[in-house]
């Protein structure tokens, strides 16, 4: 199994890297809406129920240390007040909402499924070119 954080990054299918894991790219009303199954080669993306809790405890951790390391950073090395660091949290955790939202899903599904190179169909070029050049 090789982990790809390309793929990973821009929310592609595990198993082919190809197909979109969102319906919408931005969609700040339903950021969860996924689509069911890939479009390119038909990979569940909601195996089980409940599947994504565990992608819960990933945005969990992601941005719980990604909020304090910089509010501790603030108070105790150039003397901000407490205030001040959570109203700085707080702008982090909205500039970052979406992409830890959405991100959590990925990398989760992308550390439980395998990627299988036959299931990507652009890289097929040689069967390809059987069908349209030399037939
Ligand atoms: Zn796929």
């Amino acid at each position: 199994m090789k982990f790809s954080f390309k793929s990973m990054w821009n929310y592609k299918c595990p198993k082919c890297r190809e197909g979109d894991l969102y319906k919408k790219p931005f969609d700040i009303s339903n950021p969860l809406d996924m689509h069911a199954k890939c479009p390119n080669c038909s990979l569940d993306y909601h195996p089980e129920p409940g599947f994504y809790f565990g992608a819960l405890i990933i945005s969990y951790g992601i941005s719980s240390w990604m909020l304090l390391l910089p509010a501790l950073l603030m108070v105790f090395k150039f003397d901000w007040s407490v205030n001040q660091a959570m109203l700085l949290a707080i702008a982090i955790a909205g500039i970052t909402y979406l992409k830890i939202l959405r991100g959590s899903r990925s990398l989760y599904l992308h550390l439980t499924m395998r990627y299988d190179k036959s299931a990507r169909k652009s890289d097929n070029s040689a069967s390809k070119y059987d069908k349209t050049i030399f037939k």
